[in-house]
């Protein structure tokens, strides 16, 4: 399928061995091996060798120079591979060059590059790549402050380096997500996705991921005004990013211990760090970030009444603002993902599916819902996304099987919106359809993997939770009943409250389907019975 490119000189490959084996801990001895590694090749007119030195050499680059100074590399390594007519080696070179070019702020040919990329990943079935290039897509997106699309290219890449089984991107998938949800406002939920980003993180390798979770785990105490917590994770961030010397890091944890310093009141101290963000952010070329800064400082000496200086930030700000409005690439970025985008994700859920199906295969577990779900789009609610009424019907014979063969407990929450009549009534069905895409969102988010999760009908959804007894069910359904009440509904729109019911039952050895639904549905009628937004508990039998 995919042709790995491989150097046709021993020498270029034993200097690119070593090279690609210092990439992570220490790039900076990466990046003279690779440089010479691609001068060798060239000599011996080795061009496999040299498309794979100059990938490597590139995104060494790219991570201690910044994306202009990687940007030639990389096109020459993009060249080289497109002359080869070597489709492993074109994604990957499209996958790097992409990056640079986003980190050096130029939008417009990132996006056309990690298409580019995302074809080839494709055709030739290389997951990781187009898992990253799915990242990087959704990243164009946070960069212009589209977070519920940011999210949506950020959430199939997720699922997909899961499917994968790929530890590492999956940590990076959950890293790109949480930032996200912090933008989103989903404030519990990114913590939970850090929490479990950090299990996948494979240390001390990726310690500059490390550095990341603490950074948002900083922006998240920030958020909720708690400033020690806050100063506490953004200084361990900083304190990483130092002893790796990743720049860009630095800068970022500067702007935000100046944001917070700033916030609570420490003026002076904010204004050492964001200069010496400003200064640092000189070398590599990165307006969003300098933006940021401007902003920051533009902030604090109107506080201070410093008004020459302020204005001089703000004016800084403003031209890189709009800078980048000028790019229109937000735009373009709606206009393709019309198009080519659309194509594309058909066809990345096709694969995934078959991914899916064949990895279940393999691990032969028929029993597993899943395996039915994906087999076709007849089993997921168009609406929500969680599986429908047909494949809960079809599943729950079998989860009850496998429950009555190992003897584990099996549960099911029962939700229902309440008065969900009136929100759509007084906002309209499609904040009520909005209500209800929200709702299964944050149903998904709390489940685990072997869990299931279906849109019954209407407004009403059922949960069954694998390998759960019922004071564990009931405690689940509360957390549940307490997120959607503190969801941030206002965000849809102002003014917008919702919340939901539950019953909880816990299947009874020998009992059918039917039977266990009912009394899971008997006690969400007692839930809303007693007053609504709270959660009943089924008794042993009626
Ligand atoms: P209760 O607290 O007793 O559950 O009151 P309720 O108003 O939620 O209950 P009821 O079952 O009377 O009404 C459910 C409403 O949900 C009626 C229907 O119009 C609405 N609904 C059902 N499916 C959808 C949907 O897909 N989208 C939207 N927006 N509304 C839906
Ligand atoms: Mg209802
Ligand atoms: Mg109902």
């Amino acid at each position: 399928m995919s042709m790995q490119l491989a150097p046709a000189s021993p020498d270029v490959a034993q200097l690119l061995a070593q090279a690609e084996a210092l990439y992570l801990p220490q790039c900076e001895l990466s990046l003279p091996l690779a440089e010479q590694a691609a001068h060798l090749a060239a000599t011996l007119g080795d061009e496999a060798g040299e498309a794979a030195a100059l990938w490597l050499w590139g995104r060494c680059l790219n991570v201690l120079q910044g994306g202009e100074a990687a940007q030639p590399v990389l096109r020459r390594a993009l060249t080289m591979a497109t002359h080869l007519d070597n489709a492993f080696a074109r994604a990957r070179a499209n996958h790097a060059l992409a990056e640079a070019l986003a980190s050096g702020g130029d939008d417009s040919r990132a996006l056309s590059h990690w298409l580019d990329c995302l074809e080839d990943a494709l055709s030739t079935q290389q997951i990781g790549l187009f898992i990253e290039a799915t990242l990087g897509l959704g990243n164009l997106y946070v960069i212009h402050e589209d977070h519920e699309n940011a999210f949506r290219y950020h959430t199939i890449a997720s699922d997909f380096s899961r499917l994968h089984d790929n530890q590492d991107l999956r940590a990076k998938a959950a890293l790109h997500l949480a930032a996200d949800l912090i933008k989103l406002d989903r404030l519990p939920v990114a913590e939970s996705v850090l929490r479990r980003a950090q299990q996948d993180l494979i240390l001390p390798l990726r310690r500059d991921w490390l550095a990341e979770i603490h950074n948002y785990l900083g922006a998240i105490a920030l958020r909720q005004n708690q400033f020690d917590a806050a100063r506490e994770h953004l200084e361990q961030a900083y304190q990483i990013n130092l002893d790796t010397g990743l720049m860009w890091g630095q800068i970022v944890n500067l702007t935000g211990l100046g944001k917070l310093l700033l916030r609570s009141g420490d003026g002076q101290t904010a204004e050492r760090y964001l200069l010496q963000a400003l200064k640092a952010v000189e070398k590599l070329h990165a307006p969003h970030l300098v933006q940021d800064i401007h902003e920051q400082l533009a902030l604090l000496y109107e506080q201070r009444g410093d008004d020459v200086r302020a204005v001089m930030h703000y004016i800084g700000f403003h031209e890189h603002y709009m800078q980048r409005v000028n790019q229109g690439v937000a735009g373009k970025l709606a206009q393709l993902s019309s198009r080519r985008l659309a194509n594309l994700e058909i066809r990345l859920r096709l694969l995934g599916s078959e991914f899916e199906l064949n990895r279940l295969r393999e691990a032969n577990r028929e029993t597993d819902l899943r395996v039915q779900a994906l087999q076709d789009a007849a089993y997921r609610d168009a609406l929500t996304g969680v599986m429908n009424r047909r494949a809960l019907d079809e599943s729950l014979p079998g989860m009850i099987e496998a429950a009555q063969q190992t003897g584990e407990a099996l549960s099911m929450l029962v939700l229902d919106f309440d008065h969900f009549k009136l929100i759509n009534d007084r906002w309209s069905h499609q904040v009520g359809d909005q209500v209800l895409r929200t709702g299964a969102t944050v149903l998904q988010a709390s489940l685990r993997e072997h869990d299931l999760a279906a849109r019954y009908g209407g407004e009403e959804f059922v949960l069954v939770l694998r390998n759960t007894a019922l004071d564990l069910a009931r405690n689940v359904a509360e957390r549940i009943r307490a997120r959607v009440e503190t969801e941030a509904w206002h965000h849809i729109e102002r003014g917008l409250q919702a919340t939901v019911s539950v019953g909880v039952a816990q299947w009874q050895s020998a009992e059918s389907a039917g039977a266990w639904f009912s009394r899971a549905d008997a006690a969400l009628y007692d839930a809303k019975r007693r007053g609504r937004n709270r959660v009943s508990v089924a008794g042993a039998d009626r």
